[in-house]
């Protein structure tokens, strides 16, 4: 194995890997209709990496030191036969994690195969559990409801430990906060509360908008009392939290006010196969023509993240559009 690193010495341990830039909902934070309507050209079939293509990337990065991959989008289910995908990279040597991210549409669907396919977990997002705010923020009146029965396939499938990340908007749904925490105690799976990030430049994002992790905590503490939990391993992006009572854990992810760029060992492969190595980068380095044309991808990438000196979030200001050109989550993946 090489020991790659790059310039901050942080070594590339996660990849996550985009596997197609089409989503079915239309979080207002994320992929607004207004930007994202029937006109938006989406990526067309042949631009995307082949399941043969994104394997081979793989395990050109597990020879690099990656241990842990996520599926994400866009929406990962919406890709066809997604499942055959999850066993393919599943046979990679070196892969210890493999994980997916998803809105859970269509989990009750699709669950049972992707554990048989050897996927690890998944992460479902769900920013609400009242169908007003949820359905307004997804955009599509997709119900609290469809989400829940996906989680609890999930989970019947042998998909958990299930993490249920909330991204919280100030004014927004930052009453799920409690209805959520209230919820999920004792079920098993376990709430992360995500503060609203600048990723992209389609969002209109301000501070403002953000309720900071801390805040969050005391507020659950308040109600559920709750003390700090170490983490599971070094560079854990979620601050973990228990509950009092024994009724398990709840964690936040403070990107915006206590970033950890330090600490991230994160790559992220576009659905065309284009990697970036932060998420609020703004350009990439194409891996697709490369390995198309038949050329070896690992001198690249090994340049790339030996070049890498991304800390955006460590150096964001209070009004980031500013700052320049940055990829959307939608295109990237969370
Ligand atoms: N469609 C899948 C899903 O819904 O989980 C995977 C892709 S989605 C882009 C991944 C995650 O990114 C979701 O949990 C979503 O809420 C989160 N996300 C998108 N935009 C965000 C933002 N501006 N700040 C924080 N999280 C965001």
């Amino acid at each position: 194995m090489l020991a790659l690193t790059d310039k901050l010495e942080r070594p590339v341990r996660d990849l996550r890997i985009s596997v197609t830039d089409r989503c079915n909902f239309r979080c207002t934070y994320c992929m607004p209709k207004e930007l994202f309507g029937k006109d938006h050209e989406f990526l067309p079939r042949d631009e995307l990496l082949s399941f043969d293509e994104i394997s081979h990337l793989v395990r050109v990065f597990t020879e690099r030191g990656v241990e842990k991959v996520r599926i994400t989008g866009g929406e990962p289910l919406l890709r066809k036969d997604v499942e055959k995908l999850v066993g393919m990279i599943r046979s990679v040597d070196g892969v210890e994690d493999l994980t997916l991210t998803t809105n859970a549409s269509l989990l009750v669907r699709k669950a049972r195969a992707l554990a048989a396919a050897g996927l690890d977990r998944v992460t479902v997002s769900l920013d609400a559990l009242d169908d007003p705010t949820f359905q307004r923020m997804n955009d599509v009146g997709f119900p609290v409801a469809a989400v829940l029965e996906g989680i609890e396939a999930a989970a019947e499938s042998g998909l958990g430990p299930i993490k249920i990340n909330a991204v919280v908007q100030r004014g927004v749904n930052d009453h799920a906060v409690i209805d959520m925490a209230r919820h999920f105690r004792g079920t098993g799976h376990i709430v992360r509360f995500i503060e609203y990030m600048d990723v992209g430049t389609t969002n209109g994002w301000r501070l403002d908008d953000v309720v900071p992790a801390e805040e969050m905590v005391s507020s659950i503490h308040e109600v559920f009392p709750l003390e700090p939990v170490p983490p599971n391993y070094p560079g854990e992006v979620a601050n973990r939290f228990r509950y009092l009572d024994g009724r398990g854990e709840v964690g936040v992810i403070a990107s915006v006010t206590q970033p950890f760029c330090g600490s991230c060992t994160r790559a992220r492969l576009s659905a065309e196969g284009t990697l970036y190595t932060c998420l609020f980068a703004g350009s990439g380095t194409n891996l697709r023509d490369a390995m198309r044309a038949g050329e070896d991808v690992g001198p690249i990438i090994d340049r790339v993240w030996s070049a890498r000196e991304d800390r955006y979030s460590e150096v964001r200001s209070s009004q980031t559009v500013s700052i320049g050109s940055r990829v959307e989550m939608s295109y990237i993946g969370g």
